[in-house]
């Protein structure tokens, strides 16, 4: 067994006796890739503080044997994987943990007739979470590479920017490049806005073709090795006007004063502040209308979140994006994000696409 997950396992068992649980079932499958290796589409993880189950059915027996990193008992489910749970827990009266965020209401209630009476679920949030948010240096190596990956993807993509190309064709592009550069998929659906549309933080990609003087916001991200990245650049196909470049040093500077602000034990609410701080000085926090960042790991969206007056502290291991933007209705938006490893005693930021304005 790795002593990596070996590592995992122990503070997750220390975590669950902390919270008076005698036992966790792990049913979202990154915690269950994180905790075991596995990382087929049906797998449960059951632990207590003594033994591991990885429950699976038939079509993941082969990947199970060659994936799990840990000693534990693999159960090859014939029937549902609840049933399979139940038949180990139905026997003990004790309090077993489930991941409340995770499951639906039916899928609850059917572990809960496997299981019978005697054991007693108690719902848990951000147990398995909490462990994820501190990242090792192998897992940041990970995120490091795809981060380099999506920026080697958008510096390419650049050149495809001329009047008249449609926003689904430069998404389908970038997504197709990151696959072909090894990616096992894009982290997120891809953001491709053109000129008002660029306003819209989530805007979805459209058929809208590209006019010249246009702002352009891509947001891409690639899964590699299981790690996610995430980056934002806006260009200018054009020449901009000198509000566009002003708002546009605004939040570079915004970002930069973020980045500033992340290491090991500041608030997450200082670091969303300092971006925040900054627009308002070019009188623009009205149009920053999401919050700084978003931790960054298995999963694109993940803890610890960096946003208004939020008083958790950042951590060694931490990695998060820092993307503060500005979105104008009518007239589009601008956004920088890049990713950022919290060190003990400094930061490194992940992703290195150039940040300079560009007029295409
Ligand atoms: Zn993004
Ligand atoms: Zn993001």
């Amino acid at each position: 067994m790795s002593g990596l997950f070996v590592k995992r396992l122990s503070l997750l068992r220390k975590a669950l006796s902390a919270k008076n649980v005698a036992a966790l079932l792990v049913t979202h499958p990154p915690n269950v890739f994180y905790l075991c290796g596995f990382s087929g589409d049906s797998g449960t993880l059951l632990m207590d503080q003594q033994r591991t189950w990885l429950f699976t059915d038939g079509r993941f027996t082969v990947q199970a044997r060659q994936e799990l990193q840990i000693d534990a008992r693999l159960v090859i489910s014939p029937g549902t994987l609840a049933n399979s749970v139940g038949e180990i827990v139905s026997s003990r009266r004790m309090k077993v943990g489930f991941e409340a965020g995770h499951m639906t209401v039916a899928q609850m209630k059917v572990f809960r007739q496997a299981a019978g009476a005697k054991p007693r679920w108690v719902a848990l949030s951000g147990t398995v979470e909490a462990l994820r948010a501190i990242k090792d240096v192998n897992e940041i190596e990970r995120i490091r590479d795809a981060g380099k990956l999506a920026s080697r993807t958008l510096a390419e993509v650049l050149a495809l920017l001329k009047p008249g190309i449609r926003e689904f064709e430069v998404a389908a592009e970038i997504e197709y490049r990151m696959r072909r550069r090894g990616a096992d998929g894009p982290a997120f659906k891809t953001i491709v806005a053109f000129g008002a549309r660029a306003a819209l933080p989530h805007a979805r990609p459209t058929g809208k073709r590209l006019r010249k003087n246009e702002l352009v916001v891509l947001d891409l991200g690639a899964i590699l090795a299981g790690y996610c990245s995430d980056l934002t650049r806006t260009v200018y196909v054009g020449k901009a006007s000198a509000r566009i470049r002003k708002w546009y040093d605004a939040v570079r500077q915004a970002q930069a004063a973020a980045i500033a602000a992340t290491r090991a034990g500041a608030l997450a609410g200082d670091v969303d502040g300092a971006a925040r701080h900054v627009l308002a000085g070019a009188r623009l926090e009205k149009y920053f209308v999401h919050s700084t960042g978003h931790g960054l790991g298995l999963e694109v969206h993940e803890d610890p979140r960096l946003a208004r007056n939020q008083k958790h502290s950042l951590h060694a291991g931490n990695v998060v994006t820092i993307e503060p933007g500005v979105y104008v209705e009518g007239i589009g938006g601008i956004r920088i994000e890049d990713d950022v490893a919290v060190y003990a005693d400094r930061t490194e930021v992940l992703t290195d696409a150039p940040r300079d304005f560009l007029e295409l």
